[in-house]
């Protein structure tokens, strides 16, 4: 084995000896990866094809004990930590160059207890793989709504979807977390145990540790709900988003609808109104009859479905290897103002990937106060700005995404979403973490003083 060139945490360069690396493999249950390797392209890759990183090692944990390994070498060395869950991020942040990248993909174990209704997860599960199995008792939690997405890097910055109105987001139905902190600590973070931690993975989880197991409550929901699509033209946006605002407002906690700005398959500008009802089925027909009566649709495809064909809907809208640039904005209240300007520039997206979707906050997402755990911004509407294109560079994209972002500008609360975030910097973590920033901070530079776990959206330990 050569030896390997790795990324210190201040940015230079450093050589790890082939013999070093070889006694570190022989010490793992699970693998360790390098350049050498012919799956190394392969594990490298992430969802957002513009991130193109070479990690100097990747080790796939076989167990906790593996993890510890890996943080304990990163710290010996100073070397750059890197963590894949589903590997999502459109910031790229489970890969960087030289980095130590600690792969969960391998680890997909789950242990449904139907009596208690609660799951214990590890890290590399995806959520398609996650509503199958607990959808086997008729269980199920928040969690996204593209199942390809990883539940670990989902669930510790917040955790957005269809059931979140009734049970409240990803991050608030996890009950307990293993996390190896960044002195090689395995700790254990719930109600009861290292609680400032607890709270500070339910939002800010990246920046505090690797997270090796999760135990989520569950729900009954389905199997089989009300859900779909309903699509009206773009031409017609602002009638449409008006209505939508209307009916939003006056939802159930069970029903959830969102609206987003989009091409369809089909190469037609559209609104696309998604619903999901997660009680009974007829009632949810009645609940959605409205959304499909705002003028006469395009297309209404709705109806009685399984859950876990809701949860996988919009899966083509993103597909692995495109190139993405995002950014977030929540507002208070979609306001005709805001309205216009969605009108107005979805009416000239730069690619016809490009998408931009407001989600409906509130119900049991605001029913946890915004200081409750690290995930602060509770209420309103969620509006992300997808900039999406398959080739070619991403000036134009980026540029389109950040002039929506400034349009929403006079009608935002000031918050935006840690996952949704593709740029970095202290002013867009502080907008993320939003009043909970410096409390964060400080146990930053309780649980990882040195700032280990950097490469995310990163909190400065105080000083
Ligand atoms: C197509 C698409 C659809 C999406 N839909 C939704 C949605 O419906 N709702 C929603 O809330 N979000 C959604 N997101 C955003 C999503 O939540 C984030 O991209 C999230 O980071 C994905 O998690 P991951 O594990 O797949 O990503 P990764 O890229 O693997 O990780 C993301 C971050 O989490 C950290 N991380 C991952 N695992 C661990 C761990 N075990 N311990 C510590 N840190 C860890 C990584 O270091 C990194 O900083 C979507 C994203 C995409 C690309």
């Amino acid at each position: 084995m050569k030896d390997c060139k790795a990324t210190a945490l201040d940015g230079q360069e450093v050589y790890l000896k082939g013999p070093e690396i070889e006694t570190l493999r022989g010490k793992l249950r699970g693998r360790l990866i390098t350049a050498e390797d012919p799956d190394y392209d392969e594990t490298r890759r992430v969802f957002n094809a513009l991130i193109d990183r070479r990690p100097a090692l990747i080790i796939q944990p076989g167990n906790t004990a593996d993890v510890v390994r890996a943080v304990d070498l990163a710290c010996e060395k100073g070397l750059l930590l890197t963590v894949r869950g589903g590997g999502h991020s459109v910031a790229g942040h489970a890969v960087a160059d030289g980095a130590v990248m600690v792969d969960f993909s391998a680890l997909k174990a789950m242990d449904v207890d139907p009596e208690a209704r609660t799951v214990r997860a590890w890290p590399g599960v995806r959520l398609g793989e996650f509503d199958a199995r607990t959808q086997d008792f008729g269980l199920a939690t928040t969690l996204g709504t593209v199942s390809d997405t990883g539940i670990s890097g989902l669930t510790l910055g917040g955790g957005i979807g269809w059931l979140m109105r009734k049970y409240g987001l990803a991050c608030d139905n996890l009950l307990a977390a293993e996390v190896v902190t960044a002195d090689g600590q395995v700790r254990r973070a719930s109600d009861t145990e290292n609680p400032d931690l607890f709270w500070a993975i339910r939002g800010a989880g990246h920046n505090f540790g690797v997270v090796t197991e999760l135990t989520y409550r569950l729900h009954p929901v389905g199997p089989m709900v009300f859900g779909g699509l309903i699509l009206y033209p773009l031409s017609q946006a602002r009638q449409i988003l008006r209505a939508y605002r209307d009916y939003a407002v006056g939802m159930p906690d069970e029903f959830n609808a969102f609206a987003a700005c989009l091409t369809s398959p089909e190469g037609v500008p559209v609104v696309g109104i998604g619903v999901c009802h997660c009680g009974p089925v007829d009632e949810g027909r009645r609940l959605a009859e409205p959304l499909g009566r705002f003028m006469r649709p395009l297309m209404d495809m709705t109806g009685p479905m399984p859950y876990v064909q809701v949860q996988r809907m919009i899966d083509d809208a993103a597909p692995f290897g495109a190139r993405h640039y995002w950014k977030s904005s929540v507002i208070g209240d979609l306001s005709d103002g805001a309205i216009d300007v969605l009108a107005e520039l979805c009416g000239r997206f730069s690619s016809p990937r490009s998408i931009v979707l407001i989600q409906p906050l509130g119900g049991a997402v605001s029913r946890v106060g915004p200081e409750a755990t690290a995930f602060a911004h509770r209420s309103g509407f969620l509006v992300s700005i997808i900039g999406m294109w398959l080739e070619g560079p991403a000036d134009e994209h980026k540029s389109w995404v950040r002039e929506v972002y400034r349009g929403l500008a006079p009608f935002s609360t000031g918050g935006a979403y840690v996952n949704d975030e593709a740029d970095s910097g202290e002013g867009a973590a502080r907008t993320a973490y939003g009043p909970n920033y410096e409390r964060l901070a400080r146990l930053k530079a309780k649980y990882d003083p040195d700032n280990l776990f950097r490469v995310n959206l990163n909190i400065r330990p105080w000083a």
